[in-house]
């Protein structure tokens, strides 16, 4: 079975996508790349029930080459993400807080200093309907300058990383983040961070992992 170990990682994160209320349903979508080749989740399945070999195998062209299951609609964003970073996973959730802020605000302010952790500030990319190649688009704008998340009006989160483990830390961290803006803005209005001051953060060190080479 082509990517073996790969489709397994799918399978143990999409549990802990699950476990974690990350996504609830069949809703979110996970891959892995390696070298040309990319395991992705079904479309239809709930991400805790799969195994190993309903996930499908697509080239970087979107060429199915293993698997009887249709890859998840979400593919053109992973694929289109891949191409543009060199991210190894890529994590998309309907998380709630994520969701929230994606409804409601053009990005999500700087409100504490880990979102440095995913590249800077996330931004909101541009609604089009799921699974087109002008969602696709839009995400891959607002991922542009390195950054390792962002978030898709009226819809949800996606987050990338070195290997799977990395891109669902990176979804964790941007749902707590929106979390937390969530909850302050319930009780005050919370105090936004200023470029000054994440500076002087990122000069303490904290930026994202490098990122493997693809092999
Ligand atoms: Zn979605």
């Amino acid at each position: 079975m082509l990517l073996n170990d790969e489709r397994h990682e799918l399978c143990a994160i999409g549990r802990r996508l699950a476990g974690t209320g990350l996504v609830t349903g069949a809703s979110g979508n996970i891959s892995v790349r390696s070298g040309d080749l990319v395991a992705v989740t079904p479309g239809g399945m709930m991400l805790d029930r799969m195994e190993p070999a309903d996930c499908p195998v697509v080239t970087m062209s979107a060429q199915l080459v293993e698997g009887d299951r249709a890859p998840s609609s979400e593919t053109p964003m992973h694929l289109a993400l891949y191409e543009a970073t060199p991210a190894a996973a890529i994590v998309h959730t309907h998380s709630t807080y994520g969701a929230v802020v994606a409804t409601t605000m053009p990005e999500l302010p700087p409100i504490h200093y880990n979102t440095l952790l995913l590249g800077g500030v996330v931004k909101v990319a541009e609604y089009a309907t799921y699974g087109t190649p002008e969602l696709a688009e839009n995400v891959r704008k607002a991922m542009a300058g390195g950054k390792r998340a962002a978030l898709l009006a009226n819809h949800g989160g996606v987050a990338i990383g070195g290997d799977l483990d990395e891109a669902f830390e990176n979804a964790r961290l941007l749902e707590w983040l929106c979390g937390v803006y969530v909850r302050a803005k319930a009780i005050g209005e919370p105090r936004v961070l200023t470029e000054e001051e994440l500076a002087k953060v990122v000069e303490r060190g904290l930026t994202p992992p490098e990122f493997p080479r693809v092999t």
